[in-house]
């Protein structure tokens, strides 16, 4: 599986991009910066979105994308998630208030989007690929993903402080071969932190122990304010494993 970084920014400013990757040309991965990032034809070619929440710097590029893309697409784009997410959707973004609802317009058959909710911890096949909802700890309903081809899977936390049961999955999926993780604050902001449900170095550091997992971990999220000041910690803690998610790169999984 062939990983783009959209966008792997926890703030927007010039030169930073919100979360959102693309895999495999057809796929995406929250979609924070996806209608800024990729071009009319790019986005054309998406098939399937995970989204794990409905915060603006995740859910954005879907509402964008939208208007884009209602009455070219040939099936409805799949979006999916856990209900508690879908719900949120439809009840606070695609709500005929904030935005048209484009799971409806101009019918639910030729919608641009068809909204598939994910049983947490079920794998659940969509196209060629195997995804598995698991529950993250942050301020609102969140999910992560577990994603397999098949061959090897993928690991996406989506906004999340500590936390276990995720990390118990995907010990049970065997070909794990790269994780993409949050880290938003600097060590010095921990309450913060825990409190608006992020991690920051140390707790990023517990969490690869914990996991057990031995592949690499593309850190993701920096709050642009900090970002000088994390890479330092994160650097600190000299763990070969680590890596960030450089906006524009590609990785192979
Ligand atoms: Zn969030
Ligand atoms: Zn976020």
């Amino acid at each position: 599986m062939k990983l783009r970084v959209l966008g792997s920014s926890g703030s927007q400013l010039p030169g930073l991009n919100l979360t959102s990757f693309l895999l495999d040309r057809t796929v995406l991965i929250d979609t924070g910066s996806a209608a800024s990032m990729l071009d009319f034809d790019e986005q054309k070619r998406v098939e399937l979105v995970l989204l794990s929440h409905i915060h603006i710097d995740h859910s954005m590029g879907l509402l964008l994308m939208a208007d884009n893309l209602v009455g070219q697409t040939k099936r409805p784009i799949k979006v999916l998630s856990i209900p508690e997410v879908l719900d949120g959707l439809r009840g606070h973004l695609f709500n005929n208030q904030v935005w048209p609802d484009f799971t409806s317009i101009p019918s639910t058959r030729s919608a641009v989007f068809a909204l598939q909710a994910l049983r947490e911890g079920n794998p659940t096949r969509a196209g060629k690929y195997t995804v598995t909802a698991v529950k993250v700890s942050h301020a609102v309903p969140t999910t992560g993903f577990i994603i397999g081809d098949g061959r090897s899977s993928l690991l996406y936390t989506g906004d999340t402080r500590s936390t276990d049961r995720i990390w118990q999955v995907a010990r049970k999926v065997g070909d794990i071969r790269g994780v993409v993780i949050e880290t938003s604050f600097p060590n010095q902001l921990q309450e913060l932190a825990c409190l608006s449900g992020h991690l920051t170095p140390q707790t990023l550091r517990s969490e690869i122990e914990k996991s057990g997992l031995k592949v690499p971990f593309y850190v993701y999220h920096l709050k642009a304010l900090y970002m000088g000041q994390v890479q330092k910690e994160i650097a600190a803690l000299k763990n070969p494993q680590i890596r960030f998610a450089a906006e524009g790169a590609t990785y192979t999984f």
